[in-house]
């Protein structure tokens, strides 16, 4: 049997098991992922002792993203972003491989929605350990992207690592929507409270708007963006991408998206019923 799995500290909320196991089922491969949460000072030694161990491959989060960059042979883009939520323990190479499915995750979501990037004028919102792989992922995927935070200065450093960026402060939110086509929302504004970091007379229904938020699913900035006439697209399809793209990484199969998205969305809406 092969063991995946999630290094991060706390993981007892993580949505990753039932969606990664729900692939392994469809498919009928032998394999279990679980979780770990290791001190912090632990984590050169979690890593090396589950590629001792034969562990497949872990997805990482917080806080460990930008830690294993160090630990591992990171790609182009994990280096560039300066986080690891990736590693592949299978590669040839003497180190593990690390990668971030993060940036994959947002490309791939905007991919399924039949949203083109290249050439649009993209506004993200947010420029902390989220917002640097949806920076590059956008960028990457040739928008142009314009960066406002509530720290305008940690905008602007992002925007100088990002090819074709700008930094701004969240007061030129306003200016900055009037010709943009894409808004991403990578604040953790909308999480456990019902506000929006976007002031609801920017949006339009020339916006498709992304919130990368999925506690609650339907943020107050998805809804004020449906009411504006503009498409949608919740914070469960960049978690899936990220999920699907380390799947096909580690396994080299085709990842069966719709039973992993079943079991995401089986998971979200149980915890909301939950709390009804
Ligand atoms: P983080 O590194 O702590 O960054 C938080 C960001 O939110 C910063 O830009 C911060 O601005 C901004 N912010 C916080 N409170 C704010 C407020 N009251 N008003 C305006 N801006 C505020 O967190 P993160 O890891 O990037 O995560 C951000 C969100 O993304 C979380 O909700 C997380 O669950 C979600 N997320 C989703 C996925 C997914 O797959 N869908 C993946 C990763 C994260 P300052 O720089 O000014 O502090």
């Amino acid at each position: 049997m092969d063991v995946y799995g999630l290094l991060g500290n706390p993981v007892s909320h993580s949505l990753s098991p039932p969606m990664h196991e729900a692939a392994y089922r469809e498919l009928g491969i032998s394999a279990r992922y679980v979780t770990f949460e290791p001190e912090s000072e632990a984590l050169e030694a979690a890593v090396s002792g589950a590629d001792a161990l034969g562990i497949r491959g872990l997805n990482v989060t917080i806080p460990f993203k930008r830690d294993a960059l160090s630990l591992v042979e990171s790609d182009e883009l994990a280096t560039r972003i300066g986080a690891v939520n990736t590693i592949d323990f299978g590669g040839s190479s003497q180190k593990p491989t690390g990668h971030n499915t993060d940036a994959a995750g947002v490309r791939r979501a905007f991919e399924h929605h039949g949203t083109e990037l290249d050439g649009t004028q993209a506004v993200l919102v947010g420029a902390g350990g989220a917002g640097r792989a949806v920076a590059f992922a956008l960028a990457e995927a040739g928008a142009v992207v314009k960066i406002a935070n509530r720290t305008k200065e940690r905008a602007e450093n992002l925007a100088n690592a990002v090819p074709r960026a700008s930094g701004h402060g969240l007061d030129d939110l306003p200016n900055l929507l009037a010709d943009a086509e894409i808004l991403v929302n990578a604040t953790s504004v909308g999480m456990d409270d019902d506000r929006s970091p976007v002031p609801s007379e920017s949006l339009s229904s020339q916006l498709t708007v992304m919130d990368i938020v999925y506690r609650p699913l339907e943020t107050r900035l998805l809804r004020e963006a449906r009411a504006a006439g503009a498409e949608t697209i919740d914070g469960a399809w960049m978690l899936l991408f990220q999920g699907v793209e380390a799947f096909e990484l580690w396994t080299g199969r085709e990842a069966p998206v719709g039973m992993m998205n079943d079991a995401l969305r089986g998971e979200l809406s149980g915890e909301a019923d939950a709390f009804k």
